[in-house]
């Protein structure tokens, strides 16, 4: 268990949609890495960008799969 900076016990954290790292209500400095995108919590661009080449390249590969098919 990981304490806030104000000494309390953090009520709520969630995890970053991508690789599953705690997102704590940190420093603003971390908070300024956290990347919202449709609607998800990144803990960081690279995981935006991870996540977004991912799809693309599922995309892709479901399309040569259709057009082989
Ligand atoms: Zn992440």
């Amino acid at each position: 268990m990981k304490f806030s900076q104000n000494g309390l016990y953090i009520e709520s954290y969630c995890k970053c949609a991508n690789c599953g790292t705690l997102i704590y209500e940190a420093s603003a400095e971390d908070q300024k890495a956290q990347k919202l995108q449709d609607g998800k919590t990144y803990c960081s661009a690279w995981c935006v960008d991870w996540k977004n080449q991912r799809d693309a390249r599922h995309a892709a590969a479901a399309a040569v799969k259709a057009a082989t098919t």
